[in-house]
């Protein structure tokens, strides 16, 4: 089992200047922060990060979406940091997720939903090494 696990606060929560916030919220729950950068997406590098979405009905509005400002990409580091990130964060709509998790508090819409966080142990290998360079990392 791996330890770390890849986040990206969203457009929306970077726009609402939220990510000091979250920032805060994801290290007192005991997750280490051992990458973080701020960046723009191109439509380009959005698409392939959702790759696995190409086909869903949703795809092009959420590229429109992560390529509608900058975002806050970090990777994170805890024990079983995969299954602790998802419950930290809430399900994908933030209507249905739990009281105190971070899309409850700050998402939007199903959409616009502040966070993002690896959903296995491979996929967040994957993305980790998406948006760093073994030089980006500590
Ligand atoms: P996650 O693992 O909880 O982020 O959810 P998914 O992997 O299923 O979806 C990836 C992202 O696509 C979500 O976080 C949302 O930003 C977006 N998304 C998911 N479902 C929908 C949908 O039905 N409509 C739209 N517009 N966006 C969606």
């Amino acid at each position: 089992m791996s330890n770390i696990t890849l986040t990206i606060i969203k457009p929306d929560a970077v726009a609402k200047a939220h990510t000091g916030k979250i920032i805060d919220h994801i290290t007192s729950a005991g997750f280490k922060v051992r990458a973080m950068k701020m960046i723009f997406l191109s439509e380009r590098e959005a698409g392939a990060f959702y790759d696995v979405h190409r086909e869903r009905p949703f795809f092009g509005d959420l590229v429109r979406f992560m390529t509608s400002g900058p975002v806050v990409p970090m990777i994170l580091e805890k024990e079983n940091a995969v299954a602790d990130f998802r419950t930290l964060i809430g399900a994908t709509n933030p209507a249905n997720a739990a009281e105190g998790t971070i899309r409850k508090l700050y998402a939007e819409s199903i959409e616009a939903n502040a966070i993002h966080g690896s959903d296995s142990d491979e996929n967040a290998l994957r993305e980790a090494g998406f948006f760093f360079s073994e030089l980006e990392r500590f």
